[in-house]
């Protein structure tokens, strides 16, 4: 049987975006299935618009994602002599012809088709039929012109079978003669990409549906060329709520795969909410490991129609799509605990919260704290921002518990000072004395204990909710908190 063998070509012309960044994986996805190769490969053929910046962003990327590559990167602007001598084939062979028509002359042609209102306003054919000697003389006279590719005057239809979208065709006298290289020698990205895939021996096509509109040409060149077609799927397009395309104009660092990286989310989480942005398993499971994503994957599952990216912009529990939030909490609740460990450790370290301690003789007590709050948590970020109390003495009480369980009671001012004598005086602190002398200090004042429990948790850890408030006090350790609960008195001046 033939290799699988796809691609994934991006045009480094800016930030990895995470559709493509889905289009990479769904190829790796096959790749990988079919024990096939991915061959990476950067168009970087618009000099202008390429950078190194981005090259190495799409790099980054995919290695921070884990989408790795068997073959490449290769770079398309190292393949030009072979582009143009494609070009020249075709041109030889017959596929091609030199046009001299001027873009004036184009332009008002284009114009009185429009105004006769002929649905053809494509190229009229004009120099497809020049003699050997016309075109000889234009070329002596120095007249500039591009290369148009000869569409085959046949009856019927161009069509090809796209594993997604079914049988595509178009009548051949719907297909322009249209350019494969411009009046300044250089071939256009639609022959480049053709001759790169053929080269790389690609035998299937996984893309985006805004390329679709190439694919008929491409099966013609495919067809010029005499090289076998590949397999085309075309997939969905990811749209927001309001079907417009996620582009950062509009939406922001959200649709850049480095939004990610840098918020916290953890890599395979990203990939498996990309997979059913536009795949569907078929079953109601929703999270996958790699193995079992590899061996859910099939082409027929992509689905037809756009998927929608839920993203809405003014609610801060929506800073990304939440069902991409959710898979992440739910690899974040499940990660072994080492490997957690090791994000955090690298976002501590960026956060200037990084104690080498955690790694030695407070290793234990590390692991055990992150394996304690995490259960409330969506992202890695989210140790640095709402766990800060557990590793730092300057974190923030949110506003929310502030007012519900501290403000409303001012007699904490004197309550909670007094519970820390509590605790300070107790033979040994464990969670049962701690609970017990928090229960019969209620007694005492005659109030109830969840008073003192709250008011408590908000203190020493600025949050409304998270674990069992006795677990916390231990984990904090009695020092930290009788100094805490010393101290509540600022609270009530902010
Ligand atoms: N370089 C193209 C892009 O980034 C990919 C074209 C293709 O997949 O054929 O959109």
């Amino acid at each position: 049987m033939t290799e699988v063998r796809v691609r994934f070509p991006p045009s480094p012309t800016g930030y990895l975006h995470i559709g493509s960044a889905r289009t990479a994986l769904l190829n790796w996805l096959w790749a990988r299935k079919n024990n096939g190769k991915l061959v990476l490969r950067i168009e970087d053929t618009d000099e202008e618009r390429s950078t190194q910046q981005s090259i190495d962003g799409i790099l980054d990327g995919l290695e921070w994602l884990g989408l790795d590559w068997d073959e490449g990167p290769y770079f398309q602007t190292e393949f030009a002599d072979e582009h143009c001598k494609a070009a020249e084939q075709l041109l030889a062979a017959g596929h091609a012809y030199k046009c001299f028509c001027t873009k004036e002359e184009l332009e008002r042609k284009r114009e009185a088709a429009m105004a006769a209102k002929q649905d053809e306003v494509g190229y009229d054919g004009t120099c497809r039929h020049l003699s050997p000697e016309q075109i000889e003389e234009k070329e002596r006279q120095g007249i500039p012109y591009v290369i148009r590719f000869k569409v085959p005057e046949r009856q019927g239809k161009v069509a090809y079978e796209d594993k997604v979208l079914g049988t595509i065709e178009r009548a051949y006298s719907d297909v322009e003669d249209f350019v494969i290289v411009r009046s300044n020698g250089k071939p256009l990205y639609l022959l480049c990409n053709v001759v790169d895939d053929i080269r790389d021996r690609i035998t299937h096509i996984l893309r985006g549906q805004d390329h679709l509109s190439n694919t008929t040409r491409q099966v013609l060149l495919y067809e010029a060329l005499g090289a076998p077609q590949p397999v085309f799927a075309h997939m969905p397009l990811t749209l927001d709520l309001q079907k417009r395309k996620i582009s950062k104009r509009s939406h922001g660092e959200i649709v850049a795969v480095q939004f990610y990286r840098d918020k916290g989310f953890i890599p395979w989480a990203l990939c498996n909410f990309l997979a059913l942005l536009g795949w569907n398993p078929g079953t109601e499971q929703e999270i996958f490991s790699r193995e079992e994503l590899i061996d859910a994957f099939s082409l027929e599952r992509i689905s037809k129609v756009n998927s929608v990216f839920n993203h809405q912009k003014d609610d801060p529990k929506f800073f990304t799509d939440p069902k991409l939030i959710s898979i992440n909490a739910q690899y974040l609740h499940a990660l072994p605990i080492d490997e957690l460990a090791a994000m955090v450790k690298h976002d501590f370290i960026k956060q200037g919260l990084w104690d080498e301690v955690y790694e030695s003789e407070r290793k234990d007590w590390f692991l055990a704290t992150l394996a304690l709050i995490r259960d409330r948590f969506h992202t890695v970020c989210d140790f640095a921002t709402r766990g800060r109390a557990y590793f730092a003495d300057d974190y923030e009480v949110e506003e929310a518990p502030l007012k519900k369980n501290i403000l409303k009671y001012p007699d904490l001012k004197t309550w909670l000072p007094l519970l820390a004598e509590r605790f300070a005086a107790l033979p040994e602190f464990s969670k049962e004395s701690a609970e017990e002398s928090t229960r019969a200090l209620a007694e005492e004042l005659e109030i109830k204990p969840g008073v003192l429990i709250n008011g408590m948790r908000t203190v020493l850890t600025g949050q409304l909710a998270g674990p069992g408030m006795f677990d916390i006090l231990l984990t904090l350790g009695r020092e930290t908190v009788v100094q805490r609960l010393q101290n509540v008195e600022h609270l009530y001046k902010a």
